[in-house]
């Protein structure tokens, strides 16, 4: 665990699951798939596809750059399920708190 944990911290992948468990377990995230491609940002979303030249741009229908936090918080094409878009500053923090609440994640 400790070697798992320490390669955890110290990796350079999977940095935007570490803001979410920054700490190894192996209990089970319980995460659907959904949740899975949001939270990693693996997911569909164009900045994706287009890196893997899947997409001929990152953009959205919208012509935002179509991150998870674009759709949920500021995309027009999503508006009813809209959460409040978090200042800069504050978007790890609004990933762990979204992660954390089920509500939260259902509208995901
Ligand atoms: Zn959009």
């Amino acid at each position: 665990m400790k070697q798992w944990q320490s390669e955890w911290d110290e990796g350079d992948t999977g940095r935007s699951t570490l803001n979410i468990f920054p700490k190894v377990s192996q209990q089970s995230a319980n995460w659907n798939r959904a949740d899975v491609l949001f939270f990693t940002g693996h997911g569909p979303f164009p900045p994706n596809l287009h890196r893997f030249h899947l997409a001929n741009s990152p953009l959205c229908s919208c012509g935002e750059i179509g991150t998870p936090i674009h759709y949920a918080t500021s995309c027009l094409l999503t508006t009813s399920w809209h959460m409040k878009l978090p200042k800069p500053s504050l978007e790890q923090e609004w990933y762990r708190r979204v992660a954390s609440n089920h509500l939260s994640r259902g509208r995901i």
